[in-house]
């Protein structure tokens, strides 16, 4: 048994990984974050990071792109025009994947059974070999493979952020022992997605899309997660649920438009805790680019963990 407990991952590093006075991921939405949620943090178990090593890194991702993201944190240069990397930014990325890291080290000692991650670079858009849409690793996919090293054999991950997981899609393709659940808005970046994409060969059938139309709102979201997620669950049998927690769904979100209400957000969270009650569970936070509905979204989403 799990002893019941809600762990909140933070490291300053993240807010040195530095992209620039106009890029939408900026350091200012952990910052929000921080102030937003201060009030619940007597409620929490708060953990730092652990330290990682590259080899954790390679679980997913190839030596070829590890080296390039080194090497552009040094030079403190783009990977493309919307990844942008300062010198820090190698060191956040090592970071954010041990926030996930320390998350699966102490459920597997059943210390507490939910964590929420708050890091950035966010991670999902990052497939094995190519750094992308802001995302240098994918930390919930180095994650997944971690929590199998632990003795998780199924994991399943539900990704709620507004652009759809290429990359964590990527790295699970054809592996039956990760099930990727998305919900997203179609046709805005990075254009995959569609519900044709379910994986293939012995991944087949484990890949699960659910592109939504822009203006969706609440309802449509809400039916995805009270009526397919169950199916996916009920089939999938997991072990362990990783969330890419992404808060671009809401409505007052710039690059997107599912116009997604904060109470609305506060019912899907509570869908997917009361589907995962008996497992352990860890939120990675992705994108949002509302500031100000970043950290209340993410005070929601912990009030509802702490429940
Ligand atoms: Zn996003």
């Amino acid at each position: 048994m799990y002893k019941k407990g809600v762990a909140y991952i933070y490291d300053a590093i993240y807010q040195r990984h530095n992209t620039g006075s106009t890029h939408p991921e900026s350091s200012a939405r952990l910052a929000a974050i921080e102030r937003a949620i201060a009030g619940l943090k007597p409620s929490l178990i708060l953990l730092p990071p652990v330290v990682v090593s590259e080899s954790i890194v390679q679980y997913i991702h190839h030596q070829t792109q590890i080296e390039r993201v080194k090497a552009a944190s040094k030079a403190e240069t783009s990977i493309d025009a919307d990844t942008v990397c300062s010198h820090d930014s190698y060191a956040a990325a090592l970071a954010a994947i041990g926030a996930g890291v320390a998350a699966i080290d102490r459920i597997s000692k059943r210390n507490f059974h939910r964590a929420f991650c708050a890091v950035r670079p966010p991670g999902h858009h990052a497939t094995p070999t190519k750094s992308m849409g802001f995302c240098l690793f994918n930390n919930i996919a180095v994650t997944a493979r971690y929590a199998q090293k632990k003795g998780y054999r199924k994991v399943m991950i539900i990704d709620f952020d507004v652009h759809h997981g290429n990359g964590t899609q990527d790295a699970f393709w054809s592996d039956e022992s990760v099930f990727y659940f998305g919900s997203h808005q179609a046709f805005i970046f990075p254009g995959s997605g569609s519900e044709s994409e379910i994986g293939e060969g012995r991944g087949r059938g484990y890949t699960s899309n659910h592109p939504m139309m822009p203006d969706s709102g609440d309802k449509e979201l809400l039916e995805i997660y009270t009526e397919d997620l169950p199916k996916s669950f009920k089939f999938f049998k997991p072990d362990i649920v990783l969330v890419s927690a992404g808060y671009d769904l809401h409505e007052s979100d710039p690059l997107a438009s599912l116009n997604v209400t904060t109470e609305g957000i506060r019912r899907m969270v509570r869908t997917i805790l009361d589907l995962a009650s008996d497992l352990p569970i860890i939120f990675m936070l992705e994108g949002g680019y509302s500031v100000a509905a970043l950290g209340e979204n993410v005070k929601v989403t912990l009030e509802e963990m702490l429940r």
